[in-house]
């Protein structure tokens, strides 16, 4: 892969950021004196035993991010790990998810996962009735890429397109995740793999509930391990609820490096908008485009670089 030669120059004539696209920030952007400035701070702890997490902190990569005024510095965020919870992510008393039975994991299909080299996965995931979504799925989505894309990208789950198609990120905010990949130079496949933390889509989208996340995290954890990616993107609030534990508003979460432990291997990551909620909110277009050339800095250059 060789992402930086293909570093694309944001012009106003530019289809992602149009008129409110801010010069393209250079690489070292985020050596500013206010970058210099980068906070750190420690985890949480995991959600999952197989993918702990932990977390560095760095402040924005462009000025005009409001976060950067207020990280704090060179020490824990005490602010971070004692931000008000999010509201509980439970589904409404009556409503066809709270009804639903409790998801089991499939023992038999855990334990062959686990083992299981990249191809079978999905055939692996096709046989699983876990939690109520085998009951309403067309199609299984289990990944685009495989083992040898240097970043990853964790979404919550299929979509009405993705469950029709297989696929992840098709449809409008597929789209709009390629634009941005284009627009930092990534590819899909290429530079780019995409899971997500569910691999069925919940009825009518809802939220997943945590025991249906348990009950499919078997298949994540596996093909994170293959995928061994130098970099990982959490689009939107359930897969940074997921893989974070960190129920904070997302603008709280963007702009600085965690940490994900992956068979003994210490993964950066970064937190960002779910394209869909891009789409319905399109000012936060151009802090999602900066958080993915955040990504791409930090596989360009290492973490150590990137948080300046
Ligand atoms: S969402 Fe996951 S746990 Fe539920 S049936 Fe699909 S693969 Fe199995």
């Amino acid at each position: 892969m060789n992402v930086g030669a293909q570093w694309i120059l944001r012009t106003s004539e530019d289809p992602l950021l149009p008129e409110k696209a801010p010069q393209a920030p250079a690489h070292k952007a985020a050596q500013t004196p206010a970058a210099e400035a980068a906070a750190r701070t420690r985890p949480h702890a995991a959600l999952r035993p197989a993918v702990r997490t932990g977390a560095e902190t760095r402040p924005q990569a462009t000025p005009r991010a409001p976060q950067a005024a207020a990280r704090p510095s060179l020490k824990p965020v005490p602010g971070a790990a004692a931000a008000p919870a999010a509201a509980p992510l439970r589904p409404a008393a009556g409503s066809q998810a709270a009804q639903a039975p409790r998801a089991v994991p499939d023992a038999a299909l855990v334990a062959e996962v686990r083992t299981a080299p990249w191809e079978r996965i999905a055939s692996i995931v096709n046989r699983c009735r876990a939690c109520m979504m085998a009951d309403t799925r067309q199609h299984t989505v289990c990944a685009d890429g495989a083992p040898g894309c240097p970043m990853v990208l964790i979404g919550e789950a299929p979509g009405r397109d993705e469950d029709l198609q297989g696929i992840p990120f098709v449809g409008k905010s597929g789209a709009l995740l390629n634009k941005i990949l284009e627009a930092c130079g990534l590819q899909r496949g290429r530079d780019v793999a995409i899971v997500n933390v569910l691999k069925c889509r919940p009825p009518r989208n809802r939220d997943p509930r945590p025991d249906e996340a348990a009950a499919c995290a078997a298949f994540l954890d596996r093909q994170l391990e293959l995928l061994a990616p130098n970099v990982i993107v959490l689009m939107g609030r359930q897969a940074t609820l997921r893989m974070l534990n960190r129920t904070e508003r997302l603008d709280a979460l963007r702009g600085k490096i965690w940490k994900l432990s992956i068979a003994g291997r210490e993964v950066p990551v970064v937190v960002t908008y779910h394209p869909s909620s891009l789409l319905r909110n399109p000012v936060d277009k151009e802090k999602g485009w900066h958080d993915f050339l955040f990504a791409r800095d930090i596989l360009q250059h290492g973490a150590g670089a990137a948080a300046g």
